[in-house]
């Protein structure tokens, strides 16, 4: 095996490059030519519930959304929209709104003004846009729309609403050709021209590249690999990325994972968006979470500091690690909206909370600052280090709470104003 064969030898480690995309400005939000890749979200509540989705969006955009996206699907959805825009930035929240539309979008722009001068963005569906004669008619008023208002659109095909005369025709090519292909091989590349000549559409109606995203959701993982690599060979449009309908709990966020980081790391993708489906009264923040994180360990962004936890084996005899580790990750999320002004660059912190003495100490040495508690049969003793250097030895009932008030020490004397030196080591 030569060098190139055999990545273990190679020095190179980290994503391709970036993919070239055109630049878009979703109100304030660089998405794509560069920009860092950007979290967005989509709400669940009824978008004419006004309290309900301007308390949904703020909680998302506390959470880190950068965008959020409500459903625009009648008439008192788009009369509450611009309400929304408004409540959200009395509550100093400006986080751009998006317009998700379908069937009807053409009509409820035209009849609410103010609605289609709210949204920073409008997404249609080009599956959904209108059916035969009509679609062009409608696809044209909804971008005649955006182009009198400035807006971008996101063109966003899906698997599950695909334009049947497209796929269609391209069957019938298929089933005629010498060679045709499998089924799924002709939905994808439906999937990928259903956006393509939308998105051409869109610019010989006058809309400029620099306000057009494309996405081509799927919800099968090698699927969407494939039609994303194929989408973004052939444009350098603005690339959202998303699985579709990816499931509850751990299905969804492992397939996510799966799908969304082998694109990021081929360089493919500007704006991501986890699609979980939420536990019956679950937290709907909990999509923002997985895409931060899903940035974050690949190295794309950073967004909270980390807590390195080891999994804990029988060397652990109580819960006493996971009980910390959690409370610890709990405390730095919550606090993260009023740290991010108060401490700058508290994003880089790393924190290890580990569970004896096997990788304990090694592991805390790493981070910025880390706890190796005792595991069976060692002393009931447990050191913390600080920026690599032994800091301190904690004993008793009090571990967690002396180790959670060490953190918030280090983090003040190292984030806070004035203060930017590491912490002197001191037994
Ligand atoms: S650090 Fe210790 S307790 Fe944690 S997994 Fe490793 S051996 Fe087990």
């Amino acid at each position: 095996m030569n060098k190139l064969e055999n990545p273990l030898d190679s020095d190179l480690a980290g994503p391709a490059p970036r993919h070239r995309t055109t630049q878009v400005k979703v109100g304030d939000v660089a998405v794509g030519g560069g920009a860092p890749i950007v979290v967005q979200s989509m709400t669940n509540t009824d978008t004419a519930d006004i309290d309900g989705t301007i308390a949904q969006v703020a909680a998302l955009a506390r959470a880190g959304s950068e965008m959020v996206r409500i459903t625009v699907d009648r008439e008192e959805a788009a009369a509450a929209v611009p309400h929304i825009r408004d409540g959200l930035a009395k509550r100093g929240i400006t986080t751009p709104l998006i317009g998700d539309f379908h069937y009807i979008g053409h009509k409820l722009l035209a009849a609410y003004p103010a609605c289609a001068e709210a949204l920073a963005k409008y997404r249609i569906n080009p599956g959904n846009v209108g059916f035969k004669d009509k679609r062009d008619t409608q696809f044209a008023d909804i971008i005649e729309i955006a182009n009198r208002n400035s807006k971008p659109v996101r063109i966003g095909a899906n698997w599950g609403s695909l334009d049947q005369e497209l796929l269609t025709k391209l069957m019938d090519e298929n089933a005629a050709s010498a060679n045709p292909r499998d089924v799924r091989a002709v939905t994808r590349e439906a999937m990928v021209q259903s956006a393509l000549l939308s998105a051409a559409r869109a610019e010989e109606l006058g809309m400029p590249k620099d306000r057009i995203i494309l996405s081509a959701k799927v919800s099968a993982v090698q699927d969407l690999i494939a039609v994303y690599q194929d989408l973004a060979s052939r444009s350098d449009y603005a690339i959202h990325l998303g699985l579709t309908e990816a499931g509850m709990g751990t299905k969804g966020i492992v397939a996510s994972s799966a799908a969304l980081g082998i694109l990021l790391q081929q360089g493919i993708g500007d704006t991501i968006r986890i699609s979980l489906t939420p536990e019956p009264g679950g937290d709907r923040t909990r999509e923002v979470q997985v895409g931060q994180e899903l940035l974050q360990t690949m190295g794309f962004r950073t967004f909270v500091p980390l807590v390195a936890a080891c999994p804990g084996c029988g060397r652990t005899t109580s819960t006493t690690f996971q009980e910390l580790a959690r409370s610890i990750q709990d405390f730095i999320r919550d606090e993260m909206p009023a740290w991010k002004t108060k401490y700058p660059g508290v994003e880089e912190l790393n924190v290890a909370v580990m569970g004896c003495i096997v990788n304990g100490p090694g592991e805390s040495k790493h981070a910025n600052i880390g706890i190796s508690l005792p595991g069976t049969g060692e002393a009931p003793a447990a050191p913390v280090f600080v920026d690599g250097k032994k800091f301190r030895t904690l004993r008793g009932p009090t571990i967690s709470a002396d180790f959670k008030a060490l953190v918030i020490d280090y983090i003040d004397q190292r984030y806070g104003q004035g203060a930017k030196a590491p912490v002197t080591a001191a037994e």
